[in-house]
């Protein structure tokens, strides 16, 4: 208890540097600087084509409406493919991609447009297109910007089964994040010593049948991205005259030449990272590859990041069945947080800067969180903006799952510091538009997540829990679950009343 105290000190102190800005995904403590916040409330995604209502007495389920005698069953239709083929200028920080998508209509209806979300153009000056056009060359007429979101009309109404193509060439000029308490950390950007492409292409957003595309606007804090799950095949080149450079990616390279090539199969995104400093990790769980990329004097805490996320996916694959992918990457970052992407995710130099050994440190905490969103983000998708504790109260309570099973010595100190000392409150199920800030928002989502969770498995016991935890890991597989897909599923493996818990951490029970 001696040696936590002591590290909690120095965390403390140290994590003022992580504090005083919005976190993300892994949602790092803010122990002792409160946020400030912007005080102009967001309103969630309001007019962009035919959005989800934000807020609904009843969260109508994703799952395609039965299909009419003729429509093609989107099972056997191919998910939407990415082509990306990038030449990275690392030292004038450009990166110029020629990208192509096929995107086959698995909706079960007509459209006759397409939700084109752009996130580079979240950053002003960044985003450059230089040609959009059809598979025949022709260029794209008619489109439309909201924001960051292109509504994209097709030229003929496109019918369930077929599929349109379309080209784009575009060139990024990388920004240099700046850290401010009005910008939440996204490790998309260069710093001196890495490059981190993260939502760095044009992508389809996932429609919903009878309602539309899930294309929301940024938040001032947490997630809005909801992806669907495609196919990736990404070559990558290096320009200029380099030292040896190391690319971290979400899948394993094959080197051909000077080109990177990757292929992602069935994955929400593709990000990559590129530093000459990166010193590289690895061990393997099963038949699965896990990478560490950390700075040469990080090399303990670049090695705990390896064990621990080795460990948690090794505990994961048990409890909610086998991890999808041939590879997991774990990548020190220059940015104030953990952030998930699929088959690799960041952790901010703070953690490592911070960590001291032991067990009871928030690089393994966060290490574990965003080793469990390649389950809840990547595995099961689900709507980020607007029910985001399906993924963020999830993986924060696979941290608990962690602790528990693996450095039980380490469990109150987990509850204690990562969970009670906020005396969390507020409503679970709140939107990342929740006005009331971050700290409401960290606190309803993640830790009153946790808390209902634990109140979950308490009530259900956990024979009944841990079974209901694989089966919505795998009915929901490869797909956007709901709210209504998650109790479904609670109320298969357990007649007990769920009501008064519900009532107790939900705003719409
Ligand atoms: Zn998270």
């Amino acid at each position: 208890m001696m040696t936590l105290t002591g590290t909690l000190t120095r965390v403390i102190s140290g994590l003022c540097l992580l504090a005083s800005f919005l976190a993300g995904c892994g949602a790092a403590p803010d122990i002792a600087i409160p946020a400030t916040l912007p005080t102009e409330p967001i309103q969630p995604s309001p007019t962009f084509l035919a959005t989800r209502a934000p807020v609904t007495t009843h969260t109508p389920s994703l799952a395609a409406p039965p299909l009419d005698a003729g429509t093609p069953n989107p099972t056997f239709l191919p998910l939407p493919q990415y082509t990306l083929t990038s030449t990275l200028d690392y030292a004038a920080h450009q990166l110029v991609t020629a990208e192509q998508i096929v995107y086959t209509n698995r909706t079960g209806e007509k459209l006759d447009e397409l939700a084109l979300m752009i996130p580079p153009l979240d950053f002003p000056g960044v985003f450059t297109l230089q040609q959009m056009a059809w598979e025949d060359g022709n260029p794209v007429e008619g489109s439309s910007l909201q924001g960051s979101r292109m509504k994209v009309p097709l030229r003929a109404p496109l019918p369930p089964g077929e599929a349109v193509e379309l080209h784009i060439s575009y060139e990024l000029q990388i920004p240099s994040p700046t850290p401010s308490a009005e910008v939440r950390p996204i490790p998309f950007g260069y710093t001196a010593r890495q490059t981190n492409l993260v939502d760095w292409y044009p992508f389809v957003a996932p429609y919903v049948p009878g309602e539309g595309w899930l294309a929301h606007q940024p938040g001032y804090f947490g997630e809005h991205l909801v992806y669907e799950d495609s196919d990736f095949q990404v070559n990558l080149r290096l320009l200029g005259d380099l030292p040896v450079m190391t690319v971290a990616a979400s899948a394993p390279e094959t080197k051909d030449g000077e080109w990177h090539r990757y292929t992602h199969p069935a994955a929400r995104n593709f990000a990559w990272a590129v530093s000459p400093q990166y010193q590289v990790a690895e061990t393997s769980v099963g038949n699965t590859k896990v990478l560490s990329y950390f700075f040469p004097y990080h090399q303990s805490a670049g090695e705990a990041a390896l064990q621990t996320t080795a460990d948690a996916l090794a505990l994961y694959n048990e409890k909610f069945g086998e991890y999808r992918h041939p590879a997991l990457s774990v990548v020190e970052a220059d940015f104030l947080d953990g952030m998930e992407y699929d088959g690799l995710y960041f952790l901010s130099n703070g953690f490592y800067n911070l960590y001291q050994g032991t067990p009871g440190e928030y690089l393994v905490t966060i290490a574990a969180h965003e080793t469990a969103h390649q389950w809840f983000y990547g595995a099961v998708g689900n709507d980020q903006a607007l029910e985001p504790w399906l993924d963020e109260a999830l993986c924060t309570y696979a941290e608990r799952l962690y602790f528990e099973n693996l450095h039980p010595e380490a469990l109150d100190w987990w509850w204690g510091y990562r969970v009670q000392y906020y005396q969390p409150s507020g409503w679970v199920d709140s939107t990342i538009y929740n006005a009331q800030g971050y700290r409401a928002y960290r606190d309803a989502v993640y830790l009153n997540g946790a808390m209902f969770l634990e109140e979950l498995r308490t009530l259900m016991g956990d024979n009944a829990f841990f079974t209901f935890l694989r089966s919505y890991a795998s009915e929901k597989n490869s797909q956007i679950a709901t709210r209504e897909d998650f109790f479904t599923q609670v109320d298969q493996f357990t007649s007990a009343d769920t009501s008064t818990l519900l009532k107790k951490y939900f705003s719409n029970p």
